[in-house]
């Protein structure tokens, strides 16, 4: 068995915890619950024979203490960059994650997996970024991209799969 340690970015009000709770225990809830740092175990197939463990965490967002952001980045072995694709700034959001990704990491950033995610896909009619944006900026910083909805939950166990695709492939 191998262990994940995953920690999951991006703005209030992305559905970062929507994701994690959608993913982990299969639910979802309308209402905005702001977070306090959060743990979650999953155990997910990682190929025909093996299951892999994942420790996730839910941070409380992009503006939290930047020692804390810190703190999780330099923990983490696999990242997840939220934004909502019925939010422009949410997305303009996790550049400096991104930044500081890359400092706190150095040249392992190259075998980190990191994978984008636009959610809220249901939401089509308050969409602000298109899927070939975010697709293209993840082409950008060398990142999976995916388009989720916790509240559907569409693309949920895709989103790990595809992470830890990342991770055999390097
Ligand atoms: P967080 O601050 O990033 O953890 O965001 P939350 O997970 O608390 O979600 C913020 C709000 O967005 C809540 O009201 C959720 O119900 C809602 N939400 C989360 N994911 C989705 C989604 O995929 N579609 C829609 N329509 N709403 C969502
Ligand atoms: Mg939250």
């Amino acid at each position: 068995t191998s262990d994940y340690r995953v920690a999951v970015f991006g703005a209030g009000g992305v559905g970062k915890s929507s994701i994690t709770q959608r993913f982990v225990k299969g639910t979802f809830n309308e209402n905005y619950i702001p977070t306090i740092e959060d743990t979650y175990r999953q155990v997910i197939s990682c190929n025909q024979k093996n299951v892999c463990t994942l420790q996730i965490t839910d941070t409380t967002g992009s503006h939290q203490f930047p020692a804390m952001q810190r703190l999780s980045i330099s923990k983490g072995n696999a990242f997840i960059l939220i934004y909502s694709v019925t939010n422009k700034q949410s997305f303009a959001e996790l550049a400096p994650i991104v930044e500081m990704m890359k400092e706190v990491k150095g040249n392992a950033i190259a075998e980190t997996p990191i994978m984008l995610v636009g959610n809220k896909k249901d939401e089509e009619s308050k969409r602000e970024v298109s899927t070939a944006g975010g697709q293209k900026i993840a082409t950008a910083w060398g990142c999976g991209f995916i388009e989720t909805s916790a509240k559907n939950n569409e693309n949920i166990t895709e989103l790990f799969q595809q992470l830890l695709a990342l991770e055999k492939k390097r």
